[in-house]
């Protein structure tokens, strides 16, 4: 049983008369534990495939399976929840609700899934005290650095014990040792049994992974399936 099955994937953008075939029948397996980073030239469709696997966007063709579910076969209203519960997403841009607190925003997946506001207060305290911002609950995100926002993003991210987590280039908008940091709290969760799937331009983040996987044109090249410290070599 795989966390995430992807076959023959496909999706097209039109606008007027031009079209952008940004995936062209991908093929994917994610088992459970797996920590997976996909790599590849801008615009080959990375951040595509991180939406359709989250639910934030529909496939024109294929089938991507969450848990051994289908998504195209889900209600809108069943794959909102899916949306919300079963898959975690962090953004290189972090996307906290500015005039949230902190601590709201690691809440607001929870209460949207029904959540208590008794455990949901629990499960945030839990989660920033594992991110290190159990003092910055009450700050707002303008508040706090980018590495700090991300930790927060992450937080709210794994709120819900999603299957999977989506995160793409999440290292990317942060300096060195925010990185460093961000890509730390990742391996902790790869640890403790997370499924990650990780987009991210830099090898160094990549190496981290179990398995990286180079996305060409729109599918996973065959054949380019490297190890991650061949990254270093
Ligand atoms: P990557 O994340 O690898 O840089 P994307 O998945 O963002 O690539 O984009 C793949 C291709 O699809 C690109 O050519 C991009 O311009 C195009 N694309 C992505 N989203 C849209 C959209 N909403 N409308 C039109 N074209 C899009
Ligand atoms: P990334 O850094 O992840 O590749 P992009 O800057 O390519 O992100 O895209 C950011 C957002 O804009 C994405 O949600 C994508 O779907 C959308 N997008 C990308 N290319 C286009 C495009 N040509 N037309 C419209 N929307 C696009």
């Amino acid at each position: 049983q795989h966390v995430v099955r992807c076959r023959g994937l496909t999706k097209t953008f039109r606008s007027g008369a031009r079209e952008t075939r940004a995936l062209r029948g991908l093929d994917l397996d994610v088992a459970p534990g797996e920590w997976l980073a996909v790599m590849g030239p801008s615009g080959c469709g990375k951040s595509t495939l991180l939406h359709l696997l989250g639910g934030l966007d529909t496939a024109d063709g294929g089938s991507v399976e969450i848990d051994g579910d289908d998504l195209a076969r889900l209600s809108e209203a069943r794959r909102a929840v899916l949306r919300r519960a079963r898959v975690g997403y962090v953004f290189q841009f972090f996307n906290l609700v500015q005039d949230m607190t902190v601590a709201e925003n690691v809440e607001l997946p929870m209460l949207l899934v029904g959540s208590g506001r008794p455990a949901a207060r629990r499960r945030c305290r839990e989660l920033l005290a594992d991110v290190g911002l159990g003092e910055l609950e009450r700050a707002l995100p303008s508040q706090l650095s980018g590495g700090e926002q991300q930790r927060v993003a992450l937080a709210r991210a794994l709120a819900n014990r999603p299957g999977v987590l989506l995160a793409d280039e999440p290292t990317g908008n942060l300096d060195t040792e925010a990185a460093r940091q961000v890509l730390g709290l990742l391996a902790a969760q790869h640890a403790a049994g997370q499924t990650i799937i990780m987009v991210t331009h830099d090898p160094r983040v990549a190496a981290a992974a179990d398995r990286l996987l180079v996305m060409q044109d729109g599918r996973f090249a065959e054949g380019e399936v490297l190890s991650a410290e061949s990254l270093l070599a």
